[in-house]
């Protein structure tokens, strides 16, 4: 029987110690989390420190790492689910990354929080008691966010807040689900973005495409797209303006980075929603991708040998 949910810890405030700002991120171990939560010692629980960081930091590595372990306890037949804790900034960049390359059949649920475990808000406890739920639920799969008793799809979930408790959301697409006394109540459709491919699971995170970010704004010049180039970036996404505008000292220098074989895509610095439309001479939309996530996006093309033209996954 699938019953056994195990959690791999990452880090992030949800294991962190002292005042509400200005803490240390990453000090308490994924079973003394389990411990603050009663609720939990009737659940068959296994737990794994995977990483123990803020995840301001998080990187390939750690991403690989991760990955690797949720596919060994996946296929044990006896778990029923994964549980990631995590740091809230990059949780949604963890949550696409792990989706686009594993599209896992069973639950992969990100969760964290936005107070230290010391608050007198502390909010770990709740949403790891929610996410425990999930991750154990028979009508959840792949991966998804929970967190304050919402459960995010991995292309939707999106920060908004740095400092509210209640921080994160899916935009217009709004929640899959709430998790209600441990039980689900599921409003849409369950995401199911497809994999791009496992290459990120085996490749060395040395050899992994160089793929970076660059912001347009007043004033911008094309510097940091040149230096990307010449220090042998494959990929740039530029975080454009409105409906993916770009200023033109950019589009100068991704004309240049295209004519030296990089990849080009353009994305929002828009808080909601992506990209519409593919005028005909502009960069490739990133669609409805963030920055962040078109990053991942290319990244994993790159590994899987595909190139040139993005086609933005469904949202989900
Ligand atoms: N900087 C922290 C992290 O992402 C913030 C948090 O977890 O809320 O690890």
């Amino acid at each position: 029987m699938q019953s056994t949910v195990v959690i791999l810890g990452t880090g992030g405030t949800i294991a962190a110690a002292g005042g509400d700002v200005g803490y240390a991120a990453g000090q308490l171990s994924v079973a003394q989390l389990l411990a603050a939560v009663p609720a939990l010692s009737a659940w068959p629980l296994e737990a794994e420190q995977v990483a123990q960081l803020d995840s301001k930091d998080m990187s390939h590595e750690v991403w690989q790492r991760l990955a690797q372990r949720v596919v060994h306890h996946l296929a044990r037949p006896e778990v029923a689910g994964v549980v990631v804790t995590h740091g809230t900034d990059t949780l949604e960049e963890t949550a696409y990354f792990l989706q686009r390359v594993l599209a896992p059949a069973k639950p992969v649920v990100l969760t964290a929080a936005m107070r230290p475990a010391t608050s007198l808000q502390a909010d770990g406890p709740q949403n790891l008691l929610d996410a425990v739920a999930v991750a154990a639920h028979p009508g959840a799969r792949g991966v998804v966010a929970v967190l304050q008793g919402r459960v995010h799809g991995p292309v939707d979930v999106r920060k908004r807040e740095p400092f509210a408790l209640d921080a994160f959301d899916s935009g217009e697409a709004g929640p899959v689900a709430l998790v209600q006394d441990q039980g689900l109540r599921v409003l849409r459709p369950w995401p199911a973005t497809p994999s791009v491919g496992t290459q990120a699971l085996e490749r060395a995170v040395a050899d992994w495409p160089r793929v970076g970010v660059v912001a347009s704004h007043a004033g911008v010049d094309g510097v940091a797209v040149r230096a990307m180039v010449a220090a042998g970036y494959q990929g740039l996404v530029l975080e454009g303006t409105g409906n993916g505008t770009v200023h033109a000292a950019l589009v100068d220098a991704a004309a240049e980075a295209r004519a030296a074989g990089r990849v080009v895509w353009r994305s929002t610095r828009c808080a909601g929603g992506g990209v519409v439309g593919q005028p005909a001479g502009e960069l490739p939309s990133a669609g409805v991708l963030t920055p962040a996530r078109a990053r991942i996006e290319l990244m994993l093309r790159l590994m899987a040998g595909e190139q040139g033209e993005p086609i933005a996954p469904s949202a989900g």
